[in-house]
């Protein structure tokens, strides 16, 4: 009975409220106990991490799954350290900081999955993180949990609209910010 529970957890590494909701829906709906991991040194800046956490805990509540928070960890220069002069490449190393600190989470608290709400996203580079999950986990007993999870992603908005969350307008890193605000900067000059 503990082995048939056990084969059943999956550790979900959640980037932000808005994407965790028809993810754990999708994956309880195919009998996985989900707990959530929200670990994201990339998002920039703290406030900004703050804001983001609280939507998660309202989805959670919502929805009625544990998030484990490692707020301690929340510290930007792990990030920048990663990221640091390989910018144009900065989203796999970004991934896979976060996908590293999962699975090792995921291997100490003896789940059998691990995965990532980035595969919900439209906008993140899917394959690259698919693959990545993949030659993460290895052999090992720990695996990585793969769903294509964006043909969910107009029902995410619109739920997460309907509970009132906060809904970020760029991906998280200074780098996306600053990309998402480059536009209106330019139109000043
Ligand atoms: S754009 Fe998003 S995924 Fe890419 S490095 Fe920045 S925060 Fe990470």
């Amino acid at each position: 009975m503990a082995r048939i529970q056990n084969e059943n957890r999956v550790l979900l590494h959640i980037c932000c409220g808005p994407c965790s909701i028809t993810v754990v829906q999708g994956l309880r709906a195919e009998g996985f106990e989900v707990t959530g991991l929200f670990y994201n040194p990339n998002i920039h800046p703290a406030a900004e991490y703050l804001r983001r956490r609280e939507a998660l805990v309202e989805v959670a509540a919502r929805l009625d799954f544990p998030v484990i928070f490692l707020d301690k960890e929340y510290d930007p220069a792990v990030y920048l350290r990663e990221t640091a002069f390989r910018e144009n490449n900065r989203c796999f190393h970004c991934y896979r900081l976060r996908l590293e600190r999962t699975l090792k989470v995921a291997r100490r608290g003896g789940f059998a999955h691990f995965s990532s709400t980035l595969l919900y996203s439209k906008m993140q580079k899917h394959d690259v993180i698919r693959d990545l999950g993949h030659d993460l986990a290895g052999d090992s007993k720990t695996a990585f949990l793969y769903r294509d999870f964006r043909p969910t992603w107009n029902q995410g908005i619109e739920l997460s609209k309907s509970f009132g969350i906060y809904r970020q307008d760029y991906c998280g890193c200074i780098f996306s910010e600053f990309e998402r605000r480059r536009r209106d900067l330019r139109q000043l000059g």
